[in-house]
């Protein structure tokens, strides 16, 4: 049974941000560390994006932080006191909006750095004071250097995604980092899995930390109905198509594992008309944001986007993630997918293996702890009927762009053999089992009534394939 918000005697600003958010229920991450973090004990948390761990750490941390509310302008009463630090900057910047909303009604002052911007509007925030500073290492550093950030008041820091820092190669940014931090402080380290560099990490830098774990490491969201197509290479393009056309998909994250791959596979699908936009490191910060921006707005149907570029994007409800590429690194699967279904709602992955896929996706049943079943695309008469949102746009007819590649029913010598159907697994013929717990959580049912909720009304969760995993393991 999860808790209500108002289990938890917020203060009364926090508490009306919450209710505000629309926020009923704790998910099961925020039952867990917002009472520890009210302690003030260090916490080690498992727990992947799309979990609630964003309010799970701001929550508590910004109620500690209200005995240092002013409302003086001057800096010196805003010192930094609590530091979060992320990956990417799109992650930042993400944090960094969450943070303001549960702050907005307090005096309580945040501001976010990240690379690839200006530094001087950056300065300007830092000069006048914050106590919540998100950040991202390289930036900070850079702030540290110039002497814009002074960190020796920080009470505490939080190293998200902590796991992707150090895929990054941030370590070193971040010893640097936590050198310049009081030693009397909490620390609240949340990663997706506790590899052993990570518990390493953890050993050094937190003290007795309290281990908080909702979903098993490496475990996929229950709510995601997952699919495996085998599909040549030369075919994905068409297959996507075809089940975007299938299932009525109304916007979906395509994920490459190449930055080149990207922004080809981005032109591609433009040229077959479906509204696409890339997103990838090559990408200057101002475009990556507008792309965003475009995708979050509707304006864009299809998202391609490197595992980097879009690691722990708050973008709510996509209805349907592609794995285009199988990931090199399992644990991105796990990352990737999160995309969708996140906070309870229902969502759809799509994963296409190709031929030289073998070894990639024996990785990737190793960590899931499955058999990955793969199943033939059926393709049918796929001419494209226009915008997959709305069918406003037109599609361009055969040969008009001059690629023979978008002939979009080529002549049957070209068509790839079909792949035979997989052999079924009769475990997955048996109708879908909930857990022993008969009522979804009460914060799954607030989440999936939200308004605004975008889940295509087309995508029925057949099988909960990842329960399934859960209840198998
Ligand atoms: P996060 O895992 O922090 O990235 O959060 C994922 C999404 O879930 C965010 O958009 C939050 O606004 C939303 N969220 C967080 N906590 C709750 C909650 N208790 N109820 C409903 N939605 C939530």
């Amino acid at each position: 049974m999860t808790a209500s918000f108002s289990k938890l005697s917020l203060a009364e600003p926090l508490a009306r941000a919450v209710a505000e958010m629309g926020y009923e229920s704790m998910t099961p991450i925020q039952a867990q560390a917002i009472p520890v973090v009210l302690t003030g004990r260090d916490v080690m948390g498992a727990a992947q994006t799309g979990t609630g761990k964003t309010a799970a750490f701001s929550l508590p941390l910004l109620q500690r932080l209200l005995k240092h509310e002013s409302s003086s302008t001057s800096p010196a009463r805003h010192p930094v006191r609590a530091l979060v630090l992320l990956p990417t900057r799109e992650l930042a910047d993400q944090v960094a909006q969450q943070i303001k909303l549960y702050a907005k009604y307090t005096q309580l002052r945040s501001a976010v750095v990240f690379g690839g911007m200006d530094m001087k509007p950056q300065t300007l925030e830092l000069k006048r004071g914050v106590e919540v500073l998100v950040a991202t290492p390289g930036r900070l550093l850079d702030h540290i250097e110039a002497k814009n950030a002074v960190l020796n008041q920080v009470e505490y820091v939080v190293l998200d995604e902590a796991d992707r820092m150090l895929d990054i190669g941030f370590l070193p940014d971040l010893q640097r980092i936590l050198s310049y931090l009081p030693q009397q402080r909490t620390t609240l380290l949340f990663s997706a899995t506790f590899s052993p560099e990570i518990k390493r990490l953890a050993n050094s830098y937190l003290k007795d930390p309290i281990t908080i774990e909702v979903a098993r490491p490496n475990e996929t969201a229950s709510t995601v109905e997952q699919h495996f197509y085998s599909v040549p290479d030369d075919d994905k393009r068409r297959a996507l198509r075809q089940i975007v056309r299938q299932r009525g998909i109304t916007q979906a994250f395509v994920f490459v594992n190449s930055k080149l791959g990207c922004a080809r596979l981005a032109r591609s699908l433009e040229r077959d008309g479906l509204k696409t936009t890339a997103l990838h490191g090559d990408k200057s910060q101002d475009e990556r944001l507008k792309a965003l921006a475009a995708f979050k707005a509707g304006e864009v149907d299809l998202l391609v986007a490197t595992d980097v570029a879009a690691r722990g994007l708050d973008i709510k409800d996509v209805p349907a993630v592609f794995n285009f590429d199988i990931p090199f690194n399992p644990e991105d699967y796990v990352h990737r997918i999160g995309r969708t279904g996140r906070a309870g709602a229902s969502g759809l992955a799509v994963s296409f293996v190709s031929g030289s896929d073998g070894r990639l996706v024996a990785d990737l049943e190793k960590l899931l702890k499955k058999k990955v079943e793969l199943e033939a695309v059926e393709y049918e008469d796929d001419r494209p009927r226009g915008r997959i949102n709305d069918g406003r746009r037109t599609w361009r007819e055969q040969g008009e762009t001059g690629d023979p590649r978008d002939v979009l029913d080529p002549p049957r010598e070209r068509r790839a053999p079909r792949p035979a159907p997989a052999p079924r697994d009769p475990f997955f013929e048996r109708p879908y089992e909930p857990p022993a717990q008969a009522e979804p959580p009460a914060w799954e049912a607030n989440a999936k009534a939200a308004p605004g909720a975008r889940v295509s009304a087309n995508i029925k969760s057949r099988r909960k394939v990842a329960a399934l995993f859960k209840a198998a393991g």
